[in-house]
């Protein structure tokens, strides 16, 4: 049927939303449900920040990436990666322009919320043997409590000899989990507000409930659960005081939906950004600018310490970049940030039917209808926020344009609502123009978050347009 002039004229002016599967080629979707697969096998190897960056190095070595320090000389088309302290990842590929003319860059991070052991975290009481925690980043700490748990990590003895962690995933594994109330009795409890119903201290893990057989010893659990793990790992009791060990959720990341059309799994804030930003530098091919991936630890508690954003450890390595060009000199690094462009790839929340209240719907991102960029992050008088000018923003607008890319403009939550960050401040604040560009999740920070796998492949797409642009 022959359209209306307003059909016509609508069609032309309005910024219309619509899904991102409607009109999809079967080839397509098909190509979409493949990627996705790996996603999801990539999501349950790697539930920490060491087992992402150790993934991260696996991959990039297979695909001819070298550690930037057994390399001389660096020239164009050259492959280099860096390991910050087993937890950060940068790789660059070398573009044939000079560096200080400006890089590529797509920053994700790989740590997400969990429960981190405390440094004396054993102890037994009424003949049962737990763990204390403290837990990282944002958490309901509600939603920690009766699901099972997984315990990874590293024990470091003081030798410096490294003990690798990981129990629960193998299906011969047992699991963890942290008790709650029963309903029945928990009338005082379900009075107390969701956020103060289980306190912090009340994250305790259940590890045990066996004796030691000897009448003589007085905790007999603790010394039972500590004769296992002297047996499994040869560790004693202050070999805990070294170790970095996480309790993550159990949970298998799995589709979701009749459709099959989502990923429900822990983590996804932000390894659904690493994994993409990853692929997409895996799959450049002569870019003429330097293009730069960078997987940052501690983005959940605010980018501090030497595997944060905030370190100067990034900057090192563009250092190095510059130096093993030759293209090093006074001001050129100040240079090279000023003249780069980035995406903060970072997940942001969708708009949930249930919770819609919070969203403004004109400016809330969708499931589904592709990455989300965000001008401006922060709170309150957009406090905190990284806000990218308009000339930046309309440059990422023109490269995914080009390219018939899907991609909505969102803000996250209501004036006034709450808010959030994100790394791009801490570029944007090195001289860098700056977006953030992720893929929007329900139940963010939830032990099982929901993302949409066109929203996936979708952001792969972006990022590896903005590291060709
Ligand atoms: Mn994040
Ligand atoms: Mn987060």
């Amino acid at each position: 049927m022959e359209k209306t002039e307003g059909q016509k004229l609508e069609e032309k002016l309005f910024n219309n939303k619509k899904s991102g599967w409607e009109n999809l080629k079967n080839d397509e979707k098909i190509k979409i449900l493949d990627f996705n697969n790996d996603y999801i096998d990539f999501l349950n190897k790697c539930k920490t920040e060491r087992e992402c960056a150790k993934y991260a190095e696996e991959i990039l070595i297979q695909n001819n990436f070298k550690q930037i320090d057994n390399i001389e000389n660096l020239k164009p088309g050259d492959k280099v990666y860096y390991i910050n302290r087993k937890k950060a990842v940068y790789a660059a590929i070398i573009g044939d322009e000079l560096l200080e003319d400006g890089l590529n860059l797509v920053g994700a991070h790989i740590d997400s919320p969990r429960l981190d052991l405390k440094p004396n975290p054993l102890y037994e009481s009424e003949g049962l043997a737990l763990l204390k925690t403290h837990y990282y980043g944002g958490i309901k700490k509600y939603q920690w409590t009766a699901i099972p748990l997984t315990l990874r990590g590293v024990v470091v003895k003081s030798s410096g000899e490294v003990v690798d962690v990981l129990i629960g995933e193998d299906k011969n594994d047992p699991i963890f989990t942290i008790t709650d109330l029963l309903p029945h009795l928990a009338k005082n409890q379900e009075k107390k507000t969701l956020g103060d119903g289980i306190a912090g201290e009340d994250l305790n893990v259940l590890v045990g409930s066996i004796p030691y057989n000897d009448d003589k010893v007085k905790e007999k659990v603790k010394l039972n659960i500590l004769s296992i793990l002297n047996k499994k790992y040869g560790i004693t009791e202050k070999d805990f005081t070294s170790a970095e060990l996480e309790v993550v959720p159990a949970f298998e990341a799995r589709s979701l939906g009749f459709d099959l059309s989502m990923v429900a799994s822990y983590g996804q804030d932000d390894r659904v950004c690493a994994y993409t930003a990853l692929k997409a530098l895996l799959n450049l091919e002569n870019s003429k600018r330097t293009s730069v991936v960078l997987l940052a630890d501690k983005e959940e508690i605010g980018s501090v310490g030497n595997t944060g954003m905030c370190s100067h450890n990034f900057d090192v390595f563009i250092a190095k970049l510059l130096d093993k060009t030759g293209q090093n000199g006074p001001n050129v690094l100040d240079k090279t940030l000023c003249n780069s462009k980035m995406l903060s790839a970072d997940v942001t929340s969708a708009l949930d039917p249930t919770y819609a209240m919070v969203d403004e719907k004109n400016n809330a991102a969708y499931i589904g209808h592709g990455i989300s960029l965000c001008k401006y992050t922060g709170h309150g008088g957009k406090s905190g926020a990284s806000d990218a000018s308009a000339e930046f923003v309309a440059k990422v607008r023109h490269i995914l344009d080009e390219q018939n890319l899907v991609y909505q403009m969102s803000d996250m939550g209501k004036v006034d609502e709450g808010g959030g960050g994100t790394i791009a401040y801490i570029l944007a604040n090195k001289g860098v123009d700056v977006i953030d560009c992720g893929v929007p999740v329900l139940s963010m920070h939830a032990p099982y978050e929901v993302a949409s796998k066109f929203d996936i492949y979708n952001a792969y797409e972006v990022y590896l347009a903005f590291l060709r642009a």
